[in-house]
């Protein structure tokens, strides 16, 4: 079996340090690696419109700047296949046959659909759309014969839900779909970056976000404005490190390098968090500290981020022959799909018209 990986992001805003923790900087560890035949990485529009179906100004915006954040991140375009998921017509059409393998209730149990629906405010006026799209995202996987799909932790159920689907469609057509598995991050703290203001996620639809794309300025403001532990008050107060933003960050982005560069007198994260917890360490020290590797690790990014922005049409370019390769791909699955299900009726005629062979159709009549 090959190697195939898939991921995504919706264009619903420029991506955001959760998304770099939580799926990209592995997507290009792992494009790097070798050790993958094909990866692909889609916009998801069409699924970012299942929610903002009434401002399609803004998904369209954001899929520039998604392109840009992923290659300014690394991801290569000449190793890995970026596209755009409208121009692939094929994924609705598998997604249509899917829905017959799935239940209102199935979808409805969906823990991560269930809080969005909330977050939305949806709960008198769900779009059918945007309840389904787990399967539409089964479909996206699956085009692809995708085994790989590198994800933070709320995508899990989706991927259940994909499981589900590829192993009824084979039950009942036959061998035809891959079950794809979910590669998580190793690191605890990254599996869900918590939001600046404590929220459990941080989320381009919270408004609770440092982006890739953040000014020296903008991420200072915001690092010095976050959350903390609301009961260390004093600095000789002992603290929590573990439902404290400040600290997560540290977890996710400083190294032992770090700490020797910019606060010696320290060894390790271990050994800051131990004197935070016993009490003597000021939130403000913790957050300049996370300033500035925030400052160290966003700042190459964010330059390579402006050169390529020099050049949006490429960009564009790079999007269109992205989809169009895609777009050969998902046709193949398909057809494979349609065989299995037994609905490819023109097979047989197509051949006929290819070998210039005419059915002698009406011969009977007079
Ligand atoms: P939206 O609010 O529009 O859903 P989002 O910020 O949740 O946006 P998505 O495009 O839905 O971003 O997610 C893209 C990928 O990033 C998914 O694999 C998701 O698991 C991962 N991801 C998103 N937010 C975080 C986070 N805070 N921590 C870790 N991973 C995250
Ligand atoms: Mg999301």
């Amino acid at each position: 079996m090959k190697n195939i990986i898939l991921t995504g992001d919706r264009p619903t805003g420029k991506l955001h340090i959760g998304h770099y923790v939580g799926s990209l900087r592995r997507r290009v560890e792992l494009q790097n690696s070798g050790k993958f035949d094909k990866i692909y990485i889609m916009i998801a529009d069409a699924q970012a419109l299942t929610d903002n179906f009434d401002n399609p100004d803004k998904v369209r915006a954001n899929i520039t700047e998604v392109a840009l954040d992923y290659l300014a991140c690394g991801i290569d375009p000449n190793k890995s296949t970026i596209f755009v998921q409208s121009h692939v017509a094929e994924l609705t059409e598998l997604t249509f046959y899917y829905m017959n393998l799935v239940t209102l209730a199935r979808l409805e149990r969906n823990p991560t659909v269930k809080t969005e629906i909330k977050q939305k405010g949806f709960d008198s006026s769900l779009p059918m759309g945007f309840l389904t799209y787990p399967v539409s995202q089964t479909a996206d996987i699956t085009a692809f014969k995708a085994n790989t799909v590198p994800v933070g932790e709320d995508q899990l159920p989706m991927l259940e839900q994909a499981r589900e689907i590829v192993r009824s469609f084979n039950n009942l057509y036959g061998e035809t779909l891959v079950e794809p598995k979910a590669v998580l991050p190793e690191n605890k703290s990254c599996l869900r970056l918590p939001g600046t203001d404590g929220m459990a996620k941080m989320s381009k639809s919270l408004g609770n976000c440092i982006y890739l794309s953040d000014s020296a300025d903008e991420i200072k403001r915001k690092v010095m404005g976050m959350y903390t532990d609301p009961n260390h008050i004093q600095v000789s107060d002992p603290g929590n490190t573990s439902d404290n933003p400040t600290f997560i960050y540290l977890d996710a982005f400083a190294t032992d390098e770090h700490f020797a560069k910019y606060l010696p007198d320290y060894a390790c994260l271990a050994e800051f968090k131990a004197h935070y917890e016993r009490g003597g360490l000021g939130d403000m020290k913790v957050k300049k500290f996370l300033n500035s590797v925030m400052q160290e690790t966003l700042e190459p990014i964010r330059l390579r981020r402006e050169e390529f922005a020099k050049d949006i049409p490429a960009v564009w370019e790079m999007l269109y022959q992205g989809s169009k390769s895609a777009r050969r791909v998902a046709n193949k699955t398909l057809w494979q799909v349609k065989r299995a299900m037994k609905i490819d009726y023109f097979a047989e005629v197509k051949k006929h018209i290819k070998q210039k062979k005419n059915y002698d159709y009406f011969s009977n009549r007079k």
